[in-house]
């Protein structure tokens, strides 16, 4: 399955995103379909739309084109879906897996989500140091990744497990 074509309000090619992102934006209400695939429907309980080939954005968004996203607390808890690099718990605050005080600095692979007591029971201490491994890594976001930020979404969420693909 090909990736799906994001367009601006302007019309201005965007980026790219999998076919589950742009159905996840449609739902949403926050990109139309421009041009759909003659074989192909997203289908659940309540929903039925063609597969997008090409969605544009309802907002125009300001992002610069194959760039980096900038670096920002929220940016790092819509990167991480909100869920803490230690316990896996609801993450309202982000920690410098390097702390500040000892360099660390506001980057995206130096910064993670993390629940507010798991970001207090840290401190001023290296992963190692406090004996809290992450599940997992931080990771630069994609350019795609840069524009869902732009955007307003929620999160990197996936599509909703009712829904399903099926041939038209
Ligand atoms: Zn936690």
């Amino acid at each position: 399955m090909r990736d799906t074509l994001v367009l601006n309000a302007s019309f201005e090619p965007l980026s790219t995103v999998t076919l589950n992102r742009a159905v996840v934006l449609v739902l949403q209400d926050k990109a139309v379909v421009e041009q759909a695939h003659p074989e192909l429907r997203m289908r659940g309980a309540e929903v039925d739309i063609p597969a997008p080939r090409v969605i544009r954005l309802c907002r125009y968004v300001r992002v610069p084109f194959r760039r980096q996203a900038p670096w920002s607390r929220r940016g790092v808890l819509v990167r991480d879906r909100h869920r803490c690099a230690y316990c896996g718990g609801r993450a309202t605050t982000v920690d410098h897996v390097v702390p500040r005080s000892r360099g660390g600095q506001d980057t995206w692979l130096n910064t993670v989500a993390s629940c507010a007591v798991d970001n207090h029971r840290k401190a001023d201490r290296t992963p190692e140091q406090a004996g809290m491994p992450l599940l997992r890594e931080p990771f630069e976001p994609t350019p795609a990744d840069a524009m869902l930020f732009a955007l307003g979404a929620d999160d990197l969420a996936g599509l909703p497990e009712w829904l399903v693909r099926e041939a038209a």
